[in-house]
């Protein structure tokens, strides 16, 4: 149900899972740009101090003068922010290091939890027409994560098909509780996508049946595979899809975008 009280704007989804290194950038990536091969216009905000997002859509951190901090702490029009990819329909508010203490200087503000949310609202949005809001959230259940989870209509969580992988999901579905209580009721877990996978690997197998059994519905049909393309395409700031669009990668990656999209409709209709 959406949210009445809500303006009507894009969907926004959390790309979030407190360990780093699981696939949470290279998905807010690939998916992006495969929803905007079917035809949504989307943008990218970078949450991590790390910038991997920003780096792999081409955005050299020389030419990030106004970022995701600014759009957090500072007052600025998100419209100063945002900047255009080498995709067409797909922008990106990028981040620097400077990040980093953006945690520090949130927690002063009393309205810490609520500053993406809001800046996210910003009228000026509107003439981009986004469809698809995609936030890469940093390796962490910090106030950066809290704030995309207080403005996201959902949480998507990149599941590393390792072992340990379920280990830290129960804290994470924790607080996506906790956010929906204190501060954003709507808030729903968008699905778990199993990441790097090893179709040869009995580990990965087993990984994949103990996520299906314990979480059921909740983990997208779609599995996208370990694979070496998937890994090579930010070094050439592309998309997979772009860098290599029959691999296996690619071919995931537009799998999860269809799948997405369609429960979105499901949901919606
Ligand atoms: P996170 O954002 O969660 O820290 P990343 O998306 O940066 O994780 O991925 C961590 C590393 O794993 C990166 O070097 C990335 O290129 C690589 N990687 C991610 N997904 C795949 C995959 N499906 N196949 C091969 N390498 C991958
Ligand atoms: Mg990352």
């Amino acid at each position: 149900m959406p949210d009445p009280t809500r303006p009507p704007g894009p969907t926004i989804i959390s790309v979030a899972n407190q360990k780093g290194g699981v696939g949470k950038t290279t998905t807010t990536i690939n998916l992006s740009a495969a929803l905007v091969e079917l035809g949504y216009r989307v943008l990218v905000v970078d949450l991590d101090p790390q910038g991997n997002a920003s780096t792999g859509l081409g955005i050299a951190a020389d030419d990030r003068e106004y970022t995701t901090y600014d759009l957090l702490l500072g007052d600025i029009d998100i419209h100063d922010t945002i900047q255009t990819t080498d995709t067409k329909g797909l922008w990106i508010i990028p981040a620097t290091v400077d990040l980093s203490s953006a945690d520090l200087e949130m927690v002063a503000n009393e309205k810490r939890s609520f500053l993406l949310r809001d800046a996210l609202r910003q009228r000026a949005l509107d003439s981009y027409a986004i469809d698809f809001i995609l936030v890469d959230c940093p390796p962490s259940l910090s106030l950066l994560t809290v704030n995309a989870m207080v403005a996201s209509d959902s949480v998507l969580v990149p599941l590393q098909s390792e072992f340990f992988a379920l280990e830290g999901l129960s804290q994470l579905i924790t607080t996506v509780r906790e956010v929906r209580h204190a501060a954003n009721p709507h808030l729903r877990i968008e699905g778990i996508v199993l990441t790097m996978y090893d179709q040869r690997n009995n580990l990965s197998k087993q990984v994949e049946a103990d996520a299906r059994e314990n979480l059921g519905e909740l983990v997208f049909k779609t599995v996208i595979p370990r694979n070496v393309r998937i890994s090579e395409a930010p070094s050439f700031a592309l998309p997979v899809i772009d860098y290599d669009p029959t691999s296996k990668g690619a071919v995931a990656y537009r799998a999860l975008a269809k799948e997405l999209s369609s429960r979105k409709r499901v949901q919606n209709g």
